[in-house]
C-alpha cells in the first residue's frame, strides 16, 4: 500500500498518463534481474543520440540491440564459459548460422563433422550452398581427415563434442592445432557441456555456441541460443551479422533463462548422475548392443573425453542388438510411460526417440558382423532414476 503526493497536472489526461514518471527503484534490491522492455530507448540529448555506439558494448540505442536483462544474461554466460564476448540470439541453430555467416563468403569452404547436429548439415547443403559456399565433412573419430579435407579456401572448421545422436568425442586438441597452424577459425557446438563440462576458450576455440533451449533454460519453455567468443575481431563479425539480420530476443525469455542459470550446475550434475545410472542399467540388458555415452569405454573418443572434459550431460544413445527391427524399436519407445517422445533435452522430463543416424556413422558403429542395430536416444530429466529404469525395462520386455 502506498500514498502518493497529490499531483496537479497542466496536461490533458492522455498526455499525463503517457508521461507519468515511474516510482524510484532506489532502496529496492532483490535477486531477480528485472525484465526491461522497450523498443524505443531514450537518449539524454541529440548529442548522445548522434554519438557513435559501440556495438560490442552495452548499446542502449534501440530495443533490438539489447537491454539490461539481455546483456546481464550474455554477461553471465560469458562468465560461465570463461570468456569476454557473448550475445544471445533466437535459437541455438541461429547461433551456428551467425558464426557460419560471419566467417564465410562466396567462394569459401568450411568443414563440418559427419555427426553434426542435423539442421547444420541442412544449412551447409542449402542456404550456404546457394550462396556459393562449399563444405565438406570429416570423420569426427579421425582427426587426420580434418587435415586432408582442408583446402586453400577453408575459412571455418566446425566441431561438436560429443556428436549429436551418436556421441563420439573428437580429438579437439588435434583439430585445433591443425586449424591454428593454417590460420583457420574454429567453432564448437558446446551445448552438451552447457559451458560447464568443457571450456572451449582454455583450448583455443574462436567461437562457442550454446543452445540455451536445453540445460540453461532447463524447464522446456524457452527457445534461445548464444554465441560466445574471446576473439574480438571474429566476434565483431558475428555481432555485425546479428544486426544486419535484425535478430532479437524477448526480455521475458532472457529472464526465464537467468532464472534457469541459478540452478544450472545443480541440475546438470543431478541429471548427469541419473543418466549414468540409467545408462549402466541398460548396458546390462541383453537387448542392448552398445551404450553411446562418453563415460563408457565403448563410446568412440572415450579417451579424448577423459582428457578434455570434466563432466557430462544426461543425454546418450543406445544401439539395440541387430535382430531388433525398426518396428520393435518404435514399440519400445511407444511402450514407455514416463518418457515423452520428443525432440530437445535438458528439461525436467525424460525424453526418448528412435533416431535416424547417417549411414557414414552407422558403418563405424556396426558390430563385427557389419550390421548396426536401431538407435534409441534418451534424455534424462529430474525423475527418480529407479523409476526410469523400471519403465525402460518393462518397455523393452514388452517389445521383445
Ligand atoms: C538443440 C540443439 C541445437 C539447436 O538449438 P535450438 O535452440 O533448438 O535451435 C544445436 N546443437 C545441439 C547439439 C542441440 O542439441
Amino acid at each position: 500500500m502506498s500514498t502518493f503526493k497529490h499531483h496537479d497536472s497542466a496536461h490533458g489526461l492522455s498526455t499525463e498518463i503517457v508521461h507519468s514518471k515511474p516510482v524510484s527503484a532506489s532502496g529496492f534490491s532483490a535477486l531477480p534481474v528485472p525484465v526491461y522492455r522497450g523498443s524505443s530507448t531514450f537518449f539524454e540529448s541529440t548529442k548522445a543520440q548522434r554519438a557513435a555506439v559501440d556495438p560490442l558494448g552495452l548499446d542502449y540505442s534501440y530495443g533490438l540491440h539489447g537491454n539490461p536483462t539481455q546483456f546481464t544474461l550474455a554477461k553471465r554466460l560469458a562468465e560461465i564459459e570463461g570468456t569476454v564476448h557473448a550475445l544471445v540470439c533466437p535459437s541455438g541453430l541461429t547461433g551456428i548460422v551467425l558464426v557460419a555467416q560471419a566467417c564465410l563468403k562466396t567462394g569459401d569452404h568450411w568443414l563440418i563433422p559427419e555427426n553434426v547436429y542435423g539442421p547444420v548439415q541442412a544449412l551447409a547443403r542449402n542456404l550456404l550452398a546457394d550462396c556459393g559456399i562449399e563444405f565438406s565433412e570429416y570423420d569426427p573419430c579421425n582427426a587426420d581427415t580434418v587435415q586432408s579435407a582442408i583446402r586453400s579456401n577453408t575459412k571455418l572448421i566446425w566441431t561438436e563434442a560429443p556428436g549429436s545422436l551418436t556421441f563420439e568425442v573428437p580429438d579437439l586438441k588435434s583439430i585445433l592445432a591443425t586449424a591454428k597452424a593454417q590460420g583457420i577459425r574454429t567453432g564448437i557446438d558446446n551445448t552438451w557441456s552447457a559451458g560447464i563440462a568443457y571450456k572451449p576458450f582454455e583450448h583455443g576455440f574462436d567461437f562457442s555456441v550454446q543452445a540455451l533451449t536445453k540445460y540453461q533454460c532447463g524447464h522446456a519453455d524457452v527457445l534461445m541460443g548464444a554465441v560466445l567468443s574471446n576473439n574480438t575481431a571474429a566476434f565483431a563479425d558475428v555481432e555485425r551479422k546479428n544486426r544486419i539480420l535484425g535478430l532479437g530476443v524477448s526480455p521475458t525469455d532472457c529472464s526465464l533463462v537467468l532464472r534457469g542459470l541459478l540452478t544450472l550446475p545443480l541440475r546438470y550434475a543431478k541429471q548427469a548422475e541419473s543418466g549414468l545410472q540409467v545408462a549402466k542399467a541398460l548396458s546390462r540388458n541383453t537387448a542392448i548392443a552398445k551404450v553411446l555415452h562418453p563415460e563408457f569405454e565403448e563410446c568412440p573418443g572415450h579417451a579424448f573425453y577423459k582428457r578434455d572434459f570434466n563432466g557430462f550431460a544426461s543425454i546418450f544413445s543406445v544401439v539395440l542388438k541387430p535382430e531388433f527391427t525398426d518396428a520393435q524399436a518404435c514399440k519400445i519407445v511407444d511402450n514407455l510411460k514416463l518418457f515423452k517422445i520428443a525432440y530437445s533435452w535438458g528439461g525436467p522430463e525424460s525424453l526418448a526417440l528412435v533416431v535416424n543416424v547417417p549411414e557414414s556413422r552407422k558403418r563405424h558403429l556396426a558390430g563385427s558382423d557389419g550390421v548396426c542395430g536401431q538407435i534409441l536416444r534418451l534424455a534424462i530429466g529430474l525423475e527418480e532414476p529407479a523409476d526410469l529404469i523400471a519403465d525402460l525395462m518393462q518397455a523393452i520386455e514388452a517389445a521383445v
